[in-house]
Formats: structure tokens, C-alpha cells, sequence
């Protein structure tokens, strides 16, 4: 039996996960549970507390309605439901059918109503129970269906009750070695540049921290070399972080708001700073034409960014909101030669030309010889072609870092860590 829930929690406290702990422990005697999913769905949705996550687990159990009531009563246990935007729903599901992985793979990526969750549950006849105005039963639904084709793990830390909300007691230097000896098989544990650790949420809720990579003998490893306060439990969760399954491949005539792409397009215009530390520049496709973003927290990757120019062509990655792909990654494909002017050399004396006025010839007074044109001189660019990330401090749970891309051969990787 596969069991989905979501939209425990609020800012003010809880986490999804964390009913995911307590919902395992309480289940282990009433069959063998198994594979805790932690699955990422469209992080645009407006609805979101954080990271737009919803939970699976799967059950082997001869007890179906003790299952049942159990995992309702753990989320009405648990559960922010005097919050206003904390809608959960839960579903129950003894398989999966094509139609709902389908419906989980569009809610990674798109916008999903909740009257089309209901009509899937109703034609299955899937039992669920949803509170509130019900949203999070979308969500409960995309993460029974959901197949991870990539996937990656994050084993998660939650603290003692009596410590939520305080500040969390971490050795700063045991993550920087945690990070040093199991990096890249873990990522995004601490943020090198911005000299951060990125491995723990600010919000008042459970978690005390998650560890995210690709094997999990080195999370475990990890996991042992951090030094914390003691914790009160911890889960494996395999999960669709780091993997760009909210990315679609399109033109930009294409895009709707509330999606992410991948777009290929020329560099209209030089990009340019905004109030806030910003950095905006547009592309173009032949299609249409789209803003690109870098915001202000993405920090060192705007140097990048800034040192793009008119007329280089890029493949941008990144969600559209307001009609601006808030930039994750880019690729710069074709970087265009860039020149400096100087006024022309006199071919007799070799000293600098004058100018005669605007619109004029330039001249050398002593050697009366003219020049039309200014010379022009190659500079150096300072970027070169290849693939950009934002620092860990600014990725989204979903985004893949480039430390995972299998890339092909040839194609320049530009870490940022
Ligand atoms: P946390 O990460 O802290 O668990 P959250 O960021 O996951 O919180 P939720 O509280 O779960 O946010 O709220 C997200 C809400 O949006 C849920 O009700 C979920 O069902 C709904 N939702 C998720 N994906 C989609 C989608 N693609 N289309 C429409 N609604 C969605």
C-alpha cells in the first residue's frame, strides 16, 4: 500500500518530513513500511510554505484500516491545521496507475487544480481524506505516482521537541570536514564561496539538518563526522532533489508563467544592474523574446552574468515568474569577440592620431597624414563557453547541481561551491 500526504505544515512551524518520521515509527508494527519519498513538486506554486515537498511511504501490511486511521491520526495529531494555508490531504493507494503517474509527473511541472486530483481519486476509488479546502491532496497524490527515473537521498535530522524554535547547536567546523572528506558523493552541505553552511532550514521547525548526495554510504559518513546536539530521530529519504525534473525543453513562444525551462536564445541587449543588485538582460529565440534574471541572493554567479554581452547565445535554465526566467544555471554556448577602440597610430611618427572634431578625420599634425577609423583592438573575455550554477546558498531543492550532470565530453562545467 503506498501512502501520499502533504501541506502539513506552515512557517510558523511543523514539517512534512517530520510527520513522515513520526508516521513511520507508529507503523512498524502493523507491517514492514519501506522507500520514505520526498518528492519536490513545481517549486512555483504560490501556495508553497517552502520547498513545495510532498512524502510517500510504502507499507507491507494485512492491516489496512489500522494503517488507515493511524497515518489520519498522526497528520490530525501533528498537523499546523489552526494555520490558514495549511491544507493536508492524505491518500491510500494499493498501486499505481499509469494516469497517476502521469498526474505526478505534470505536477512537477505545472500548475495542477484540485478538482482534477478529486476525479482521480474517485475513478480509482482510492481512499483519502482531505482537511480544509483539501490542496494538499494534490500534492498526496503526486507523490504516491511518482517514478524517480534520477533520484538522490537526504537524510534528515530532527531535533527534541523541547528544542524547536532555539537556535541550533552545530559544530561549524565538523560540517566544513564533513563537506571536505565526502564531498561530491554529498553536495550542498556548506557553500564554499560564500563561506555558509547551507545544510539546515532558519525556520522554527523539526529539522536539526539534512544531508543530500548521491550514495549513501558517504551521507552516513557525513552524518557521523557532523558534531550537534543530540537528535531525537532520523530518515533516508530518496528523493527527486537535485535532479531538474521541473525543467521542459521549449521555444520561448512557448513558456507559460509558473513553469521552468530550458531556453536557447541570443543576448539582446548588455545585461544590467537594477536597483537591489539585480542583474536583467533579455533573449531572444526568432520565437519571441524573454527577460532572464539573476537575483540579488544568487550572489558570485551575477559576476558571470554581468559579463555576458549583446549578441552571445546562451541556453537559459530557470522558472518564469513575471514574465522573467529567474535564472539556475546557464550555458554559455558562443561568446562573441568583443573590441576596444583607440585612436589610430600615425604610420609615419607611430605617435597617437588627433581628432579633428566630431565626425571628423583623425590626424597627425607633424606627418599631416589622416585616418578615418579608430583602431580596434581583441580583448580578452572574461568568461568562457560552458555551464553556470548559482552557489549552493541560492539553489533550489530541485535544481541539479552541476557536481551531477554527466556531462558530455568536452563541455566545460564551471562548479560554484
Ligand atoms: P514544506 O516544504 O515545508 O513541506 P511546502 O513548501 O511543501 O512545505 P505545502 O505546505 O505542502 O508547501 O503547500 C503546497 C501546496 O500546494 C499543497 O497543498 C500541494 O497540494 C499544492 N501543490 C503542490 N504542487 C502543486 C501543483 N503542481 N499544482 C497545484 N498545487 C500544488
Amino acid at each position: 500500500m503506498f501512502i501520499g500526504f502533504d501541506d502539513t505544515d506552515s512557517k510558523q512551524g511543523m514539517c512534512t518530513t517530520y510527520i513522515a518520521a513520526v508516521l513511520i515509527e507508529r507503523l512498524k508494527s502493523y507491517g514492514k513500511v519501506s522507500n520514505p519519498r520526498l518528492i519536490r513538486l513545481n517549486p512555483t506554486i504560490k501556495y508553497k510554505t517552502r520547498g513545495n515537498a510532498a512524502i510517500a511511504i510504502s507499507i507491507d501490511t494485512e492491516h489496512q484500516k489500522e494503517v488507515e486511521e493511524i497515518t489520519i491520526k498522526t497528520i490530525e495529531d501533528l498537523a499546523e491545521l489552526k494555520e490558514e494555508n495549511t491544507n493536508p490531504g492524505v491518500v491510500f493507494a494499493p498501486n499505481v496507475p499509469d494516469e497517476i503517474k502521469l498526474f505526478s509527473k505534470r505536477a512537477v511541472k505545472e500548475t495542477i487544480r484540485i478538482d482534477e486530483a478529486k476525479k482521480l481519486i474517485s475513478k480509482y476509488g482510492l481512499h483519502h481524506k482531505g482537511f480544509k479546502n483539501k490542496r494538499g491532496l494534490i500534492g498526496a497524490l503526486a507523490a504516491v505516482g511518482a517514478e524517480l527515473d534520477d533520484f538522490t537521498y537526504e537524510l534528515i535530522t530532527y531535533r527534541y521537541k523541547d528544542q524547536w524554535g532555539s537556535k541550533r547547536n552545530i559544530d561549524r567546523q565538523s560540517v566544513f570536514k564533513a563537506d571536505r572528506e565526502t564531498y561530491p558523493l554529498t553536495w550542498d552541505t556548506v557553500d564554499l564561496v560564500n563561506k555558509k553552511i547551507v545544510f539546515f532550514p532558519h525556520s522554527g521547525c523539526p529539522v536539526l539538518y539534512g544531508i543530500r548526495g548521491d550514495e549513501v554510504s558517504a551521507i552516513v559518513k557525513a552524518n557521523e563526522i557532523v558534531k550537534s546536539e543530540p537528535f531525537e530521530r532520523s530518515v533516508l529519504f530518496t528523493t527527486n532533489q537535485g535532479t531538474d525534473s521541473h525543467l521542459i525543453s521549449s521555444e520561448i513562444s512557448e513558456v507559460k508563467e509558473g513553469c521552468s525551462y530550458i531556453l536557447r536564445g541570443k543576448i539582446r541587449d548588455d545585461p544590467h544592474t537594477i536597483s537591489g543588485g539585480h542583474v536583467i538582460f533579455s533573449i531572444s529565440d526568432g520565437s519571441a523574446c524573454i527577460d532572464c534574471a539573476a537575483y540579488e541572493p544568487t550572489k558570485n554567479f551575477r559576476d558571470i552574468v554581468r559579463a555576458l554581452l549583446k549578441d552571445d547565445v546562451i541556453t537559459a535554465f530557470g522558472s518564469v515568474k513575471n514574465n522573467t526566467i529567474n535564472l539556475e544555471k546557464i550555458e554559455v554556448e558562443y561568446l562573441k569577440d568583443k573590441f576596444t577602440y583607440t585612436n589610430p597610430k600615425c604610420p609615419k611618427c607611430d605617435k597617437t592620431m588627433k581628432s579633428s572634431g566630431k565626425g571628423q578625420k583623425y590626424r597627425c599634425k607633424s606627418c599631416k597624414t589622416y585616418s578615418d577609423e579608430k583602431d580596434r583592438f581583441l580583448v580578452e573575455r572574461v568568461i568562457e563557453p560552458g555551464l553556470y550554477e548559482v552557489p549552493p546558498v541560492a539553489r533550489r531543492h530541485i535544481s541539479k547541481p552541476l557536481i551531477r550532470e554527466k556531462y558530455e565530453k568536452g563541455k566545460k562545467v564551471h562548479l560554484n561551491r
